[in-house]
């Protein structure tokens, strides 16, 4: 048998330590002075430096730590998916979160408690804010770090994947004058990015745009929308707000979050009858899903709900294949034809490169071969995500087969005769085109385990 070298499969070597500059959340430049200082003086600050460092540029968008008797487990999640990192020893990890509490002006000796903060810091010219998060669990102690740009860097529906003519289509749909539009999406899977930049694609220079939301939930604000709140913790609900806007005569309501019944027969009136446009979202797994969940939820709405409503998006997040290492194939005429792609349309498809682990790299005789590791996505075979979009349009036909058979499967079935096309079609279309792989598609549509 071949002797293993045991060593970590990834080429993330040594790496000089990264020049970050944090900036504690406190009130002036003296305390902030007060706080780094205190930091520079642990044994352990290079290692916290060293952790966030690799993680964004790894392009990690979070962290997790795991406490236990016999050490640090560290993963770090990339493109959606978690990778484990080499461990850390008790005494270095307990030193560096140390370090991360103190920069975050949190309570180092509190181990147990639930406790969050954000800091940010400056690497390379770019800010981040770090989402920090501690919670004392039974075996130790767990630490998750939330990593984002602090500038935005999904800006237009192109940088999301959309194709062209989907774009199109959306905007069309968003910028009819009556009607309501629904985004949907699950947890996780990049709706709230959708919803921002579907609104801001929307033509709000023209229209007037007011969104309706619950104080606490901290939403973006975005351009040339006004943002109206309530405050749900003391009781109000949008009535509350809502009457008094209505006398503005808005163009188009937004709501974050679904409303309550009461809110949403006088929505249905507004947009029916003073001809308005309403947008919202709901967590559903697909575009019909999604429908037949709103109209569903509000019984005495449903058949106003199903008249207005002229769209529903839903989206989920697959990874992009690494353009410099993916290899392209020649697909079989039965694969094509299983992927319901006309023959002669595509030449090639791609799959990624995934290099054989270190002890698997020898020839027939045992002798070590060189593989050389793709540096833009370090061996993954892929390198950073995009969505894939289903797009409903409700017009009379579909929603007269609503109104006849309202089960997913059949709504499905007559929303295709109009030409819609489901995560699976959109999805071999992104195979089609090289952006991601079969396998990788396969993966984002396996069913979920419950
Ligand atoms: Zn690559």
């Amino acid at each position: 048998m071949l002797k293993r070298k045991k060593k970590d499969s990834t080429t993330r070597g040594e790496m000089p330590l990264p020049a970050i500059d944090f900036k504690p959340p406190v009130a002036d430049k003296k305390e902030e002075q007060g706080v780094l200082i205190a930091c520079r003086g642990i044994e352990q600050y290079n290692s916290a430096v060293m952790l966030l460092g690799q993680a964004i540029s790894g392009r990690a968008d979070q962290i997790l730590l795991d406490f236990s008797q016999q050490g640090v487990a560290v993963r770090f999640r990339v493109d959606g998916l978690w990778e484990n990192m080499p461990p850390m020893d008790r005494p270095t990890g307990d030193g560096t979160l140390v370090v991360l509490k103190k920069l975050c002006v949190l309570n180092p000796q509190d181990r147990r408690s639930r406790q969050t903060a954000k800091l940010a810091l400056k690497l390379n010219g770019t800010d981040w804010i770090v989402e920090f998060m501690s919670q004392g669990v039974p075996t130790g102690e767990r630490v998750l770090m939330r990593l984002e740009p602090k500038k935005t860097v999904l800006n237009t529906l192109a940088d999301l994947g959309m194709r062209e003519k989907m774009q199109q289509q959306l905007r069309d749909l968003l910028n009819t004058d009556v009607g309501l539009f629904l985004f949907s999406g699950m947890p996780g899977q990049g709706l709230p990015t959708t919803w921002r930049v579907g609104l801001e694609s929307a033509d709000r220079f023209v229209r007037d745009f007011h969104s309706i939301e619950d104080s606490a939930s901290h939403e973006p604000e975005l351009i040339n929308i006004a943002q109206h709140k309530f405050n749900a913790a003391a009781g109000e609900t949008p009535m509350t707000i809502l009457k008094s806007l209505l006398l503005k005569q808005p163009d188009v309501l937004v709501f974050p979050a679904l409303p309550d019944e009461e809110v949403t027969k006088l929505i249905c009136e507004e947009v029916l009858e003073e001809k308005r446009y309403a947008i919202t979202r709901i967590a559903a797994e697909s575009a019909v899903e999604a429908l037949l969940k709103l109209i569903g939820t509000y019984k005495n709405s449903t058949r106003e709900l199903l008249k207005m409503t002229n769209g529903v998006i839903n989206q989920r997040l697959i990874r992009r294949l690494c353009p410099d290492c993916r290899v392209p194939f020649q697909p079989t005429p039965q694969l094509l034809q299983k992927l319901g792609i006309p023959s002669g349309r595509v030449q090639s498809l791609y799959q990624p490169f995934i290099p054989p682990p270190p002890e698997q790299r020898v020839d027939a005789n045992g002798k070590p071969i060189e593989i050389e590791i793709c540096k833009t996505c370090d061996g993954r075979g892929y390198y950073g995500r995009a969505a894939i979009f289903e797009l409903l349009h409700v017009n009379d036909q579909l929603r007269q087969a609503i109104q006849q058979n309202p089960s997913p499967a059949a709504v499905v079935q007559a929303a295709k005769q109009n030409g819609f096309l489901s995560f699976q079609e959109e999805g071999v279309l992104s195979v089609a085109t090289g952006l991601t792989s079969l396998q990788e598609l396969q993966r984002v549509l396996a069913p979920k385990k419950k």
